[in-house]
């Protein structure tokens, strides 16, 4: 199934979400809609807030991303021998970050239109349950560990444009107003924050 994705201004996106376990109710129906209105979105990354749902779960997928790279930019924004991942994250905590980092634009769907240039940590180490509920630690690098971050950050009811400056966001006023006001230009279904 493909739900509609929450819009800036929506309060679900800004809640702090709550962890699950394998009773949550259709768990697996939950996790293939993400994917599903990640897919018809077109993104690289989907949380669960973005459906309306404040709980911890989010959907990256850095793998498409890579393929349609080329090789210069594979070298920038991925590791050597990293191709991209598809990856359900359950419960997840970021337990380390690099000293690294780096900036490069970023956009969210549920803040259509804007596309602002945030500073990030290249690597973090992050601990998590897969779409089995099993344990997993693992290091993830560049566009990957990007991805992760933002969606993670989701599921603490943060936004990237958090990490701008208020010199930016100022600048952006206007823009994020509209945004609020719900005139957007979205290619996929959305929920307006009214
Ligand atoms: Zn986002």
């Amino acid at each position: 199934m493909i739900k509609p994705i929450t819009i800036y201004g929506n309060p679900v996106l800004r809640k702090e979400c709550v962890n699950i376990d394998e009773t949550y109710p259709s768990i697996r129906e939950v996790i293939e809609t993400m994917w599903q209105t990640l897919r018809n979105a077109d993104g690289c990354g989907l949380a669960a807030p973005q459906i309306n749902l404040p709980i911890k779960l989010f959907v990256v997928n850095s793998r498409d991303s890579y393929a349609y790279m080329s090789a210069r930019e594979r070298e920038r924004f991925f590791a050597k021998d990293d191709c991209g991942i598809e990856e359900t994250f359950i419960n997840a905590e970021i337990t380390a970050c690099s000293d690294e980092v780096w900036t490069t634009g970023e956009g969210c769907l549920s803040i259509p239109d804007l596309y602002e240039e945030v500073t990030r940590p290249w690597s973090i180490t992050i601990k998590y349950q897969d779409k089995e509920f099993n344990e997993q630690v693992k290091v993830y690098y560049g566009y990957t560990a990007r991805i992760i971050q933002h969606e993670f950050e989701h599921t603490e009811g943060k936004l990237y444009i958090d990490h701008l400056s208020p010199f930016r966001k100022q600048l952006l006023r206007n823009k994020l107003t509209r945004i609020l006001k719900g005139k957007i230009n979205a290619s996929y279904p959305t929920q307006k924050s009214y």
